[in-house]
This record gives C-alpha cells, structure tokens and sequence, in this order.
C-alpha cells in the first residue's frame, strides 16, 4: 500500500511514522521550502502522549518532556493563590504523564522518526483526483504523485477539505490573541514544576515547564480580528494590556524577547459531519481546528493518526471501506473536541462576564478534584 500524505505537520509526521510502522510506504509533500514550527511549545496531554508511545517514541517523548507536577490559578491583581493541586492523582488515573515540549524539538523528533528523505518540500497541492482505484495529487509546480490512498494533514486552511466537503469552510475568529514564547524558568515567575496560571478580567497568563529549565508562556486578550500589531511590539502591547497585574507578570513582561515571542488570532472551525470521501481522509487541524483552549488539537491529530494506521492494517474490505470507518470512529469524538474547548473559551475569556466570574470564584473553592476529573475525561475518550 501506498500513502500520500499532504503537509509534514505533527499530524502527518506522526501518521506518516505510524503508517511506515505497519509496512505501508509513504510519501510526504510539504508546501513549505523550509520546516519551521509554529508557535513555541505544545502540552501533549497523556492521550497524545500515548500515540507517541505506541510509535514507538516513548523514551524520546519523556526526554523532551517538562515536569508539570502541579497546577495553580493565581489572582492576577493580587498573584494569591486561588487553587494549587498535584497532578499526580490525573497521571495515576490516566496512566501516563503529561508532556509540555518545545514544538522545534517535537517536531525534529518526528522528523527524525520518520526519515526526513521521505518529505518533498516546496511541494504545495492544488488540486486532486480520484479515479476509484489510485489518488493522484497535483501540485503548484506541475508535478504530481499517485498512492493508494491520500491524506490530507494540510493544516487549518486545507485545501485537501474542499475536495472532501465538496466547499470551502470560514474559519471562526474566537475572539482573541495569543502571545506565545519561550523563557528561562526563575521561581520570580512560578514554581518550575507547576503549570501557573494567572485570570482576570477575561485574560490570562500562564507559565507551563519545559525541559531544559524553560517555560513555555503565553498571553490571552479578547480582542477584535486585524489590529495592525507586530510581534516585535510585544512588549509595549503587552505592558498595556496587562497594566495592573502582579509582579510576576510584569516580570515576564519585561523579560521577554519581542524577536521570539509569536502573535497568533485564535480561530476555529465548527465540527464537520464529514472527514473523507473514497480514497481521501482529513487528519490533524485539516478535519477539525479547535481553539488550543484545552491543548488537545495536536493530541488529536496524533490520535487520528494511531486510529487510521490501525484500521489499514486491520482491516481488509477496501480502503474505501477503511476510511468510512476512521470516520467514524473520529467524527464524534474530534467534534466534541473542537466543541468543548470553545466552551472553555468562552468562560476564560470573558465572553459572558457573569460566567467568567462565576469561575474566578469557582477557582476559589477548587480543590483539584473537578479539574483533574474534566482532564481526565477529556484523556479517556482518546483511543489508547
Ligand atoms: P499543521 O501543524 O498546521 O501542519 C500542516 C502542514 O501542512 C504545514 O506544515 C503546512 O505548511 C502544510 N500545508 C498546508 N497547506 C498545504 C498544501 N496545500 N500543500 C502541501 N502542504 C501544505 N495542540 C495541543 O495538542 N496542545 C497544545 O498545547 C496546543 N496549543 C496550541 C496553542 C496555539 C496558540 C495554537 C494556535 C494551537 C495549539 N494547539 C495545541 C493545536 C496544534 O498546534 C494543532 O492542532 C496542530 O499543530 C495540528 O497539526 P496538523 O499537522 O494537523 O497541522
């Protein structure tokens, strides 16, 4: 069996690795002349921690891993604490840890997984054809290649999902930034073992840790779609969104180094009833792109991938028949996904400010319990 896989993301890496694993070949095109990941780091919930585990990563993972060993939610006038709890209880549940990464070193980890000599760059598809027995796909520069089946990991703006839905699809603004970046870890920010989260006023701070002494940090502020900011204004933006909150933050503030820190509008898509049609499959952001409000869309990629490679390999009906499988086995849960993290969107970012009040004071009385108990729901309905 052939596979053609569109977009060499952590999506179609991890398939591409799992689908080489059951002895099937693989070629990668990737529209980009240069990889470069997007965004900072990455929490790779236990679910997307056990798809790595089962191709065969397990050690490698565990290196490039933080050890988030806790998790608080602080005041952001005050920096008190409102709740701070052990992670241990999730992991015990669950069985496996929760991995916050670098994305540059996840995604070399893929790569390297999967042999780079498998990835055509520049290769940006265009259009595709499926002739019932072979998918041939086009690509800008007039060259194309054919397989047995074709997937399409080709991000939020797929073009492989027009061809599966037969339409385009709007993304939906969420409604806010997101600034993201990389930093030393100094106890002056948070704990280095603890995932730190400063809320108030429908925004938020958090630090998470990541191997090597860093934190993976980010910002969120409601905003409109398309103000005129750059990344290397950061600093200054900022300063003015968060005027007023606590020393650890303005001391993040003023670490920061504008050229690394990345600047991203937060969209989503909303579920889609459909992932393939014959011979084509959508995997990754190209099927379902949520609001990373739960960290679960790369674990979710990696998820259907495991899921798609396992269903080639056992399966034997066509690969036609395969695929109506994967999606079913897919569509309820990648749907329910995208669907829970707009909700948790909406409640830290203020959307409805009574709510997000309601769950300032609700962070009060937490114990850890109710958050661990969502987290692991959220794990536990992942395939391993
Ligand atoms: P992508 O990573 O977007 O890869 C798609 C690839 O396809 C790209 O390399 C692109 O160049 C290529 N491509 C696109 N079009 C074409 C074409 N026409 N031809 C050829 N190649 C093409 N997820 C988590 O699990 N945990 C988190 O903590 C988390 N945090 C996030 C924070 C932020 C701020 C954001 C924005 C997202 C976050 N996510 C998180 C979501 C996660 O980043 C995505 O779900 C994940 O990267 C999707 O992987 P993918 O391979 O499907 O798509």
């Amino acid at each position: 069996m052939k596979a053609i896989i569109i977009g060499a993301g952590m999506g179609g890496a991890t398939a591409g690795i799992a689908l080489q694993n059951m002895g099937c070949r693989v070629e990668i095109y990737e529209s980009v002349r240069e990889i470069k990941p997007v965004g900072a780091a990455i929490s790779i919930w236990p679910n997307g921690v056990k798809c790595l585990n089962f191709i065969g990563l397990q050690q490698q993972i565990k290196t490039l891993g933080g050890n988030m060993a806790a998790m608080a939610y602080r005041d952001y006038r005050t920096g008190e604490t409102l709740t701070q709890f052990s992670l241990r209880p999730l992991v015990e549940r669950v069985g496996e840890y929760p991995y916050p990464v670098a994305r540059a070193e996840l995604q070399s980890l893929l790569l390297d997984a999967l042999g780079r000599e498998r990835i055509s760059l520049g290769k940006r598809l265009v259009e595709l054809e499926d002739d019932g027995r072979q998918v041939t796909a086009w690509f800008e520069d007039g060259s194309s290649a054919s397989g047995d089946l074709l997937i399409g990991a080709d991000g939020a703006h797929s073009v492989v999902r027009g061809y599966v839905l037969g339409h385009t699809v709007e993304r939906r603004f969420a409604g806010y930034v997101n600034w993201n970046g990389l930093i030393a870890a100094e106890n002056g920010l948070a704990p280095a073992d603890q995932w730190t989260t400063f809320v108030g006023q429908g925004k938020r701070v958090s630090l998470m840790p990541v191997a090597g002494g860093r934190f993976y940090f980010f910002f969120d502020v409601p905003l409109p779609q398309g103000l005129r900011q750059r990344s290397d204004t950061a600093k200054e933006d900022l300063r003015g969104y968060f005027a007023g909150w606590c020393a650890p933050v303005q001391r993040l503030i003023d670490r920061l180094e504008p050229a690394g820190v990345n600047r991203v509008e937060i969209h989503d898509i909303d579920p889609l009833e459909q992932l393939v049609r014959g011979r084509v499959a959508l995997l990754g952001d190209a099927g379902h792109s949520s609001t990373p409000d739960i960290g679960q869309g790369g674990c979710a990629a990696m998820e259907d991938a495991i899921v798609l490679a396992n269903l080639l390999r056992t399966h034997s009906l066509g690969i036609e028949d395969t695929l109506r499988r994967y999606q079913e086995s897919r569509r309820q849960r990648v749907g329910s996904l995208v669907l829970k993290a707009r909700k948790r969107c909406d409640v830290t970012h203020g959307k409805d400010p009574a709510a997000t009040e309601d769950w300032y004071r609700s962070l009060a009385r937490e114990t850890g319990e109710h958050i661990i108990d969502g987290l692991a729901d959220t794990i536990e309905g992942g395939p391993l």
